[in-house]
């Protein structure tokens, strides 16, 4: 378990503490799935985003990469 703060899971998009019962409000490109997800939802940090020529991957330095074309299973 990371710790950090709260229970998870996070928004991908916000980082809002699910968890908690944080309540989150997409912006107009996080809704169409414009925006990269920034945050793992597994732990809440803070991922690195790469955008590629098909859409972008996110890295979690604990969780690992994650690519757009899994996030569109959602
Ligand atoms: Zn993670």
């Amino acid at each position: 378990m990371a710790g950090r703060k709260g229970t998870g899971p996070w928004d991908p998009y916000t980082g809002a503490d699910l968890g908690e019962g944080e309540w989150i409000e997409y912006s107009p490109a996080q809704k169409a799935g414009l925006d990269a997800p920034r945050f793992c939802p597994e732990c809440g940090r803070r991922r690195v985003i790469q955008v590629t020529p098909h859409g972008w991957t996110a890295v979690c330095s604990r969780h690992g990469e994650t690519d757009s074309a899994v996030a569109d299973l959602r």
